[in-house]
């Protein structure tokens, strides 16, 4: 049954790098905003415990040492301690890297790949247009991507499996307007839904969590749930980063309609602050 398993959740904060608020809300005056990583910890019945994305970590230091990937911490100062990294969070609630079955990659941006390091034996769920896309990719044609190459070198590619590899079902109404996706595990629990532009092969995923109800963990198809709340694009000077400026806005409006069609679907963007600090105040605590 489609969402039929209680699915455990937490959210963790990895840490932040800070820009422009004009690059995410072109009305507001110019000022800072924190960018937080946030890595969320899922816990299913049979399949165990998963991580969707890990974060800032040691791996972001490591990758961004040398030329050129230096610049990837000029362009966004990164705020982070090493009690941060998603594996020492983790640990301090009694759950280690190889408690971790699977890690799901909704990309591969520097800011999601620095705690993928520890993780030697979890398997790793993407989306094959992500891979593809990193693939023999260094140098200046990585770091303008957001991808550092060090975060993955020690992968084999066995550690990999692809959501294409799996079943791909049609979504009834309160997931509108996306209409289908994959079923990760194949028993309706993880819902991966394609949510591209602002990476190649950008996924995003549904689960419904007993005390939360249905969550939509978005990635990056938006940096906060305000845009969404106020439909408000982000700045044209965000366009380069992304990989496709047309495919972006496809997912940031359908990732807005869900919101707009307030069907009890909590979204969580990753970067998004004002959603975390209402998750570590306790409005959506009480699960572990
Ligand atoms: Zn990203």
């Amino acid at each position: 049954m489609l969402l039929g398993v209680n699915i455990k959740f937490e959210l963790f904060d990895t840490g932040y790098c800070q820009q422009n608020q004009q690059m995410v809300f072109p009305s507001k005056k110019r000022g800072k905003m924190a960018f937080h990583s946030l890595v969320a910890l899922l816990h299913h019945p049979a399949q165990g415990w998963m991580v969707f994305d890990t974060g800032y970590g040691k791996g972001f230091w490591d990758g961004t040492k040398s030329f050129p990937y230096r610049l990837y911490r000029y362009a966004t100062p990164v705020h982070f301690h090493e009690e941060q990294e998603i594996s020492a969070q983790l640990a301090r609630n009694g759950v280690f890297p190889h408690d971790i079955k699977h890690i799901i990659m909704s990309h591969f941006h520097g800011d999601h790949t620095g705690g993928l390091w520890k993780f030697t034996e979890s398997a790793i769920i993407t989306h094959l247009d992500a891979i593809n896309s990193i693939q023999n990719k260094k140098g200046f044609a990585a770091v303008v991507k957001g991808f550092l190459p060090h975060n993955v070198r020690e992968i084999p590619p066995t550690q990999f499996r692809f959501i294409q590899d799996q079943r791909r079902i049609q979504l009834d109404e309160r997931f509108y307007p996306f209409t289908d996706g994959y079923d990760v595990f194949e028993d309706g629990s993880v819902i991966a839904v394609d949510l591209p532009g602002h990476a190649k092969g950008q996924i995003g995923i549904f689960f419904q969590s007993l005390e939360h109800g249905i969550i939509f963990l978005c990635a990056d198809s938006t940096w906060s749930r305000e845009s969404l709340i106020k439909n408000e694009k982000p700045h044209r000077f965000t366009h380069f980063l992304m990989d496709n400026v047309v495919e972006f806005y496809d997912s940031f409006e359908r990732v807005r309609k869900v919101y707009e069609m307030d069907n009890g679907i909590t979204i969580i963007p990753t970067h998004c602050l004002q959603v975390y600090k209402e998750w570590a105040e306790g409005r959506y605590r009480e699960c572990f």
